[in-house]
């Protein structure tokens, strides 16, 4: 997958760019991130990438021409440049965007290529959010100061789903969310830690007891923490009758 994100502030991105998980992405040849300083396509002696907004108002509004000359710029040198199924999405960072989910992860992670815009200040003119991009994503209901972090939030979740950058040992597929439950609890050494044990049965060896502990340790801290999402999680009958106890065992002890 090929990621080029627009910002003001490129050198916010390669201290996380550059390890763990990442790294070894863009090692592997599975991801490439393109950076681009928005002020490079500003004009003028200035460059000045910024302006006051009209009507008055405090704060600074990200001026729509070195936005629109930096994303054409780069389309331009796309194969099938200005068709408009051709075009790879451009995602504004924004608080009043949809609102990211591993769900939309999964479906950016499909993606050959995205475009991320990173906003600053009060954002940017209205005329790029009408225009030109094609999608706008929040990553949670509060504000930050800029969309950097916003986008390597979005580059951390989809690389990690693309395929073999996690390895086998630790494929996504059980994760929180992708299950549409809440993953259980995780223990490792040592199995005596203060007199707190880890549960026998993932010392035991049973691959089946030890499928079905996970299981409902899931279900059961998806139950505790976020009853909502099983509403749609893909329950067996085992899993219902497990809840089914849960729901009793939590009314007794009422
Ligand atoms: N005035 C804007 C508003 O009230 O909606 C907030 C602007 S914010 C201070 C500056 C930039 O940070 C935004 O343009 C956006 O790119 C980014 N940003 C802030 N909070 C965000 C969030 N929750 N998710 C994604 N991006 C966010």
């Amino acid at each position: 997958m090929r990621i080029d994100i627009f910002t003001l502030f490129p050198g916010m991105f390669t201290a996380y760019l550059d390890e763990s998980i990442l790294k070894r992405a863009q090692a592997m040849g599975q991801l490439t991130v393109h950076l681009h300083h928005i002020r490079d396509y500003a004009s003028g002696k200035h460059r000045i990438t910024d302006e006051p907004p009209f009507g008055g108002g405090g704060g600074m509004v990200l001026k729509p021409e070195p936005i629109f000359t930096a994303v054409e710029s780069l389309l331009a040198t796309l194969p099938h440049e200005g068709a408009e199924r051709e075009r790879p999405p451009l995602i504004l960072m924004t608080p009043q965007g949809r609102p990211f989910t591993q769900t939309i992860a999964q479906e950016l992670a499909q993606h050959a290529h995205l475009l991320l815009l990173c906003g600053r200040y009060e954002g940017v003119d209205e005329r790029v959010r009408t225009h030109l991009v094609s999608d706008e994503i929040s990553i949670g209901d509060y504000v930050l100061t800029g969309g950097e972090l916003a986008a390597l939030v979005i580059v951390d979740a989809v690389t990690r789903l693309l395929p073999g950058v996690l390895g086998a040992e630790g494929a996504a597929a059980s994760d929180s969310y992708a299950t549409g439950l809440l993953e259980g609890p995780h223990y490792t050494k040592p199995a005596d830690f203060r007199g707190w044990q880890v549960p026998d049965v993932l010392r035991s060896g049973h691959a089946a007891h030890i499928a079905r502990w996970r299981r409902e340790a899931a279900l059961r801290r998806t139950w505790q923490r976020r009853p909502d999402l099983l509403l749609t999680a893909p329950l067996t009958e085992a899993d219902k009758w497990f809840l089914r106890q849960l729901a009793q065992e939590t009314a007794l002890s009422e």
